[in-house]
């Protein structure tokens, strides 16, 4: 059973969590000391607890599959929000399922869904990046498939790398598309700043990031096909080159950004030198 917990404030614990936890036979948590905090708060005591986190996840899935197999439940938890959500558990759900057991879950907070709700931006079609690369290749071509991505994008990130995330997706998507800055959602210091990247960027210079953000950004325009014209094209694929895409990965970014057939991107990016 998968069990989401708050992600920064008690109150938002959901009475059945409680209840689930009270029942677990054992319950997996990244860290012991802070799940044990939660516990007390809701007076669960005595449960057995097992840590699960990046690192020792696979190896835990032996115990999990005893403990099910017996008969009892199992919780995982994580230090906030819901499982699986950049955060361990997709590995010990495939090995339950793969075991042939049942997999549930408890619904709760997850930050990425907060975020989009309150961000104004379209709420039907969204894409969640998770944590983007840090460095290198794979940045510059996450950053380019965001800057083309039509739908509504949300991004986590760590406060001490968010200005230079949100200068990097000035860079690539241009300082005028929207993004709505969610800081320390559900916490006495909630707040979101609305505002283009280029105001965000001035805003991260002068207030230094603090606490826990999600990014949303704002989807690009959907160009009308007969519009696009190969100027256009060109531009959008020297910026998917200039933000590390290789030339494969620029033309089929392009092609999916402006729904135009392939063969057309192609045929432009062959008027770039390499
Ligand atoms: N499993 C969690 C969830 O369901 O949202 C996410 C865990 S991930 C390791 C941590 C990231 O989630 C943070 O770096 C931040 O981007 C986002 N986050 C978590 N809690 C948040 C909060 N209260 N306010 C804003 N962002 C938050």
């Amino acid at each position: 059973m998968l069990v989401s917990t708050p992600i920064g404030n008690l109150g938002d614990l959901p009475p059945r969590a409680v209840e689930a936890l009270r029942g677990a036979a054992l319950i997996c948590c990244e860290d012991t000391r802070r799940t044990g905090k939660l516990l007390a708060h809701t007076g669960i005591s005595g449960v057995r607890m097992a840590i699960a986190n990046d690192h020792t996840e696979t190896a835990r899935v032996a115990e999990v599959l005893e403990v099910l197999g017996g008969g009892g439940n199992v919780a995982v938890v994580t230090d906030a929000g819901t499982p699986g959500i950049s955060d361990p558990g997709s590995r010990l759900v495939r090995a339950v399922l793969d075991a042939g057991h049942a997999v549930s879950a408890i619904p709760g907070p997850a930050a990425l869904v907060m975020a989009l709700v309150v961000s104004g931006f379209d709420t039907n079609r969204f894409v969640f990046e998770g944590f983007v690369p840090r460095t290198g290749r794979d940045r510059g071509q996450r950053m380019a498939s965001i800057a083309a991505e039509v739908r509504t994008v949300i991004v986590y990130e760590a406060p001490h790398r968010i200005a230079r995330t949100i200068d990097d997706l000035a860079a690539t998507c241009g300082g005028e598309r929207r993004v709505a800055l969610a800081r320390e959602l559900t916490k006495l210091h909630e707040e979101v700043f609305r505002g283009t990247l280029a105001e965000a960027v001035a805003h991260l210079a002068t207030t230094p990031p603090r606490g826990e953000y999600v990014l949303v950004i704002e989807g690009a325009p959907v160009p009308d096909p007969g519009e696009v014209t190969d100027a256009q094209l060109r531009e959008g694929l020297l910026m998917a080159l200039a933000g590390g895409a290789d030339r494969r990965a620029a033309i089929a970014t392009v092609m999916v950004a402006h729904r135009v057939p392939k063969r057309r991107v192609y045929d432009v990016a062959l008027t770039i030198p390499r």
